[in-house]
């Protein structure tokens, strides 16, 4: 396993993180035996920084590490990642409960590495903010019962610098993969954090587990046509670590077989170890994509914003991925958009006026407006849309009460 340091005068931490979102489950249920197992197993090989968040496994996963740190007596070894819901909070006082209700659930007294989950928006951040955010953080980093703090983020890549601007932070953690470049933080997020001296934990590195076995067939063609055979996960993985700016990679991990390669990889992956010819192959892949996909879109954000706050190459991102991919991720994806998930404003494109502002600005000359429409057309879906809407409704009530309690 190889160590990078995340934070300065932080502490070394593999660069392969466990994360603690997909567990095994056995009748909805976290499988714990299995995780247990899993988890030692990536704690043999080097594993010690493991990353969880309040409403993983409906609260069992905070639950599910604390209990496997304490079976095995190894607070002293591991680093725990745990997350504020920023986007359940609407009182001061939530704030403390929620991160009482996380040491209490986890069995401990600090948190390592703490975050504000989803701080997707300037709002959001702004609200916290209010809330009195930032006295909470300097009473708990006074008391070491915060040792860091950083924020993990999905929204825009305008919206990532403005945060990351905003707050002394010391880590944050974005979504980052080969197909997501230029997506959210991307490439250019990764640059500014790490030039302010920020550590950066990539999520999603296989998209889900998308750009592994889920990879279309001529993305495997190409991949095999180099002398060593390696899965599409082993590509993806290895494409993240030759960054130098990136500190840890976290991976869903519940298959024996794909922890055993992911800790293989972690091993064999310096940063700028890849050679021409593998940058080479991982380039033809991302063209194989670009020509699967349904709009040209690259994710420049230069129609950005709209007036009326549809997320334009959110949405192509959705629609793209539908295509490549062929699951329902995309569409989940989107309805989130236009239903105005976790606090987010709604930017389906739904709420497109036909303004045309932004196809001005597009040097991919899209016609965004017709393309927008199309988009909307397969991916929005009532049935979905009343679904989420309740899920919301749930999570909100549930949340009301527990505070309440
Ligand atoms: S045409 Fe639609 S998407 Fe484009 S700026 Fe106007 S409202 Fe926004
Ligand atoms: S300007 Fe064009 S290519 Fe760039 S994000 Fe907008 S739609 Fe996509």
């Amino acid at each position: 396993m190889q160590y990078r340091r995340l934070v300065k005068n932080g502490e070394d931490l593999s660069v392969l993180g466990y994360g603690c979102m997909r567990f095994p489950t056995k009748n909805g249920r976290i499988h714990e035996d299995k995780a247990d197992k899993q988890m030692l197993y990536a704690f043999k090989n080097g594993v010690n920084y493991y990353d969880t968040a309040y409403p993983y496994h409906g609260g069992r996963s905070e639950v599910m590490l604390g209990k496997f740190i304490k079976k095995h007596n190894i607070r002293d070894q591991v680093y725990i990642a745990d997350k504020l819901p920023a986007f359940l909070v609407n009182r001061s006082e939530q704030i403390k409960k929620y991160f009482e209700t996380q040491l209490e659930r986890l069995d401990t007294n600090y948190i390592d590495y703490y975050l504000m989950h989803m701080l997707d928006s300037m709002q959001t951040w702004e609200k916290l903010k209010k809330l009195g955010i930032l006295e909470f953080i300097e009473e708990k980093k006074a008391k070491g019962e915060i040792r860091h703090i950083g924020f993990s983020f999905h929204g825009r890549p305008e919206e990532f610098i403005k945060i990351l601007e905003d707050y002394d932070w010391e880590f944050c953690q974005i979504q980052f993969n080969y197909l997501d470049e230029y997506n959210q933080a991307g490439l250019a997020g990764l640059k500014r954090a790490s030039e302010l001296g920020i550590g950066v934990v990539i999520m999603e590195p296989l998209r889900g587990g998308n750009l592994a076995a889920k990879a279309p067939a001529k993305v495997k063609e190409k991949f095999n046509e180099y002398s060593e055979k390696r899965s599409p996960a082993f590509w993806a993985l290895r494409w993240i670590w030759n960054h130098p700016e990136v500190g840890v990679v976290l991976s869903g991990m519940n298959v024996d077989e794909h922890i055993a390669e992911n800790i293989e990889v972690a091993r064999l992956t310096e940063p700028n170890s890849m050679s021409k010819e593998e940058i080479g192959i991982v380039d033809d892949v991302k063209e194989i994509y670009r020509e699967l996909m349904k709009v040209p879109c690259t994710g420049c954000n230069y129609c950005m914003p709209c007036p009326f706050n549809v997320d334009i190459p959110g949405t192509f991102t959705d629609y793209n991925n539908k295509y490549f991919f062929g699951d329902r991720q995309s569409q989940f994806q989107y309805i989130g958009k236009v239903v105005g998930m976790m606090g987010i404003k709604k930017s389906g494109a739904d709420l497109c006026t036909d303004c045309g502002k932004c196809e001005k600005h597009c040097p991919q000359e899209i016609e965004i407006r017709k393309e927008l429409k199309v988009a909307h057309k397969e991916l929005d879906n009532w049935f979905l849309r009343r679904a989420m809407k309740v899920i919301m409704f749930f999570m909100g009530g549930r949340s009301r009460k527990r505070q309440e309690a």
